[in-house]
């Protein structure tokens, strides 16, 4: 049976061997047997339920929130000559008939459904008399209630278990820490039902966190870099979105809004180009990206902090689906912190739940602090395993310095006591500096045995040192009192003089993958005697793409197109033997790619 299996995947899909658990998974659920399966995004979870779903005798059931991708993942399994079809609330009356005949006919291998659909009764009837091979339960973490994706319509899946206790079930996810896994096996009624818990490393990502300065200029640092690479840029409000989006237009980049508040019809024009054009970068709030599918986005970029390392995770993981080299990039400041801290505060729930929040909260900033490696707190937080250096983050490839800010922060610590904890930051530093401003002077702060004393420290660091006693916890922000600084019983250490403290210093450079060296490396990738060639080929590959009417990745993946570029295939068998070259679409593109890569050997 594993055989048949590995048959599939040469031949259908074009790929050489499974990857991490695949193929235990396809031989258990294969075999009628039920499984929860964690993998990180763009591990392969697909291929877990589409395998089973042709090896074993009648349709696999695949229920998803994603109604966007359906689409996109019918019309990429009938690219490799797969019966697929979707039922969802964007199809007409004959066209959900059309496929209802099908799926009674047994002319069906791939079933997509929303889970709003497969809950009518009429539905649930209508698949009673068809054959089915399995039911996959995608996304299976939207069944719980403390996730942010939780969607009601998951908690009655556990149906499935009761009105088809013989078909074996297949749930998964890419974010589900312990307490979820054990909610989705529970809410699924998921009974004897092994799980394959993949790691959550993501190396092909580079992790880069920087503090905030002049964050638009900061971002265009980066993303002058990556001209041409496609790309999504996170910001918290609306407007944001909107300046954003505008200002890097007129900068020369493609970059188009998207959020809540935008007609439905523009939402669906930006998402389509941004998955159909190359090059297009989307900025966003966190509405967009959950259904998004592309394989090739290149970057990930945060303008304001996510407020846990779950969502944090959740959005960087949709860069690099496809295993080529991406990057995940924030810049944050104090104000992002204070935001946060306020909404965990603030939120209306139970006290356990606010401490829960508080506590994911501090984990996400204790990121964004560290000095050394990044992916291994990442990984830490999901109980992963991690060496001590990656290599790929910023910390690993420029450790960060620090220095013995021990004094600087006793002063400052005064600072705020001397003038009664009522001062923001900025006039906390006025007073530190000496600056004899009319709110000095008004409160005779002047005449403080602290005025002045840190005016050998410059206002940039000054700032560094306010948001990192913040984030650690030795400062805290009175929002209700004009955003006051006050001071914690854990400040009480280092203005006796008992503990040390060391922070970053982060205002001299703001870490860029020039100095990482990771623009070389990706540009590497193509050599400039290839450009022509490779040209040609993504051509070609757009023109294919409209000509049937999908997304380029669809065709094929950058990296088949970059194997074909590295090794010159000029025949059919030479062709198959590369990665994302199967039988169907060997038949479909084969002829057009072999034109352009027999024309160019000749010639060379
Ligand atoms: P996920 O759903 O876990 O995010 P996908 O199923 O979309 O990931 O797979 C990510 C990409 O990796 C897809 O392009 C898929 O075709 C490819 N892929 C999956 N399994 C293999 C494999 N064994 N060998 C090569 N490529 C694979
Ligand atoms: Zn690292």
């Amino acid at each position: 049976m594993s055989q048949k299996a590995l048959e599939i995947l040469n031949s259908l899909y074009g790929y050489d061997s499974f990857r991490g658990h695949q193929a235990e998974i396809i031989e258990h659920v294969s075999a009628g047997n039920n499984a929860l399966v964690l993998m990180p995004t763009g591990g392969g979870k697909s291929l877990c339920y589409q395998i089973p779903s042709l090896i074993r005798d009648g349709v696999g059931v695949i229920i998803s929130p994603l109604i966007a991708l359906m689409q996109d993942q019918v019309d990429a399994m009938q690219q490799l000559g797969v019966k697929a079809a979707f039922l969802n609330s964007s199809l007409s009356h004959s066209e959900q008939n059309i496929i209802e005949q099908q799926l009674m006919a047994g002319q069906l291998d791939l079933l997509y459904i929303a889970p709003e659909r497969l809950i009518q009764s009429y539905t649930l009837d209508l698949l009673e008399r068809c054959k089915l091979a399995l039911f996959a339960i995608d996304e299976a973490h939207c069944v719980s209630q403390w996730g942010h994706d939780f969607r009601s319509d998951y908690l009655s899946l556990s149906l499935l278990n009761e009105r088809f206790p013989a078909i074996p079930r297949i749930a998964l996810t890419a974010t589900a820490d312990v307490r979820t896994r054990k909610e989705i096996v529970e809410r699924l009624s998921l009974v004897d039902a092994n799980s394959y818990i993949s790691g959550f490393d993501r190396p092909n990502i580079r992790y880069a966190i920087a503090n905030k300065t002049t964050a638009k200029k900061q971002l265009l640092d980066f993303l002058k870099q990556r001209k041409s690479e496609a790309g999504i840029v996170y910001c918290l409000s609306r407007k944001k979105v909107e300046d954003t989006a505008a200002w890097l237009t007129q900068q020369g980049f493609t970059a188009l809004p998207y959020h809540a508040g935008l007609p439905a019809q523009l939402r669906q024009t930006h998402q389509s180009r941004f998955l159909r054009e190359d090059g297009v970068i989307i900025v966003a709030t966190i509405a967009f990206g959950m259904g998004i599918d592309k394989p090739d986005v290149r970057f990930v970029a945060h303008l304001d902090l996510p407020k846990s390392i779950e969502a944090y995770y959740q959005e960087t993981g949709r860069a690099g689906r496809d295993g080529q080299p991406a990057d995940a990039w924030m810049v944050y400041g104090l104000q992002d912190v204070v935001r946060l801290q306020q909404m965990a505060q603030g939120s209306d729930g139970s006290e356990q739940f606010k401490r829960a929040e508080r506590h994911k909260l501090d984990a996400m900033l204790g990121l964004c602090e560290v000095t050394s490696c990044r992916r291994k707190v990442l990984l830490n937080y999901f109980a992963d395993n991690a060496p001590e250096q990656c290599g790929n983050c910023d910390n690993c490839q420029i450790p960060p310095e620090t220095w013995d800010a021990t004094e600087a922060a006793q002063k400052l610590l005064s600072c705020v006591y001397r003038t009664g904890q009522r001062f923001g930051a900025v006039h906390v530093m006025d007073v530190l500096q000496g600056k004899e401003t009319e709110k000095v002077l008004q409160h005779h702060h002047h005449q403080l045995s602290t005025f002045g004393i840190g005016a050998d420290i410059h206002e940039a660091r000054w700032r560094s040192v306010i948001r990192q006693l913040v984030v650690r916890g030795l400062l805290r922000v009175d929002i209700e009192g004009y955003s006051a600084l006050q001071l914690t019983d854990l400040c009480r250490p280092v203005l006796k003089g008992e503990q040390s403290l060391f922070l970053r210093i982060e205002e001299i450079k703001a870490p860029s993958a020039k100095k990482a060296g990771s623009k070389s490396a990706r540009k590497a990738q193509i050599q400039p005697e290839d450009q022509e060639l490779w040209d040609e080929l993504r051509e070609c590959r757009k023109m294919l793409s409209d000509e049937f009417n999908v997304p380029p990745y669809v065709i094929f993946h950058d990296a088949t197109l970059k194997e074909m570029l590295d090794t010159l295939p000029t025949s059919e068998a030479e062709l198959l033997t590369i990665t994302g070259v199967g039988e169907s679409k060997l038949e479909k593109y084969g002829g057009d790619f072999l034109d352009i890569l027999r024309r160019y050997a000749e010639a060379s």
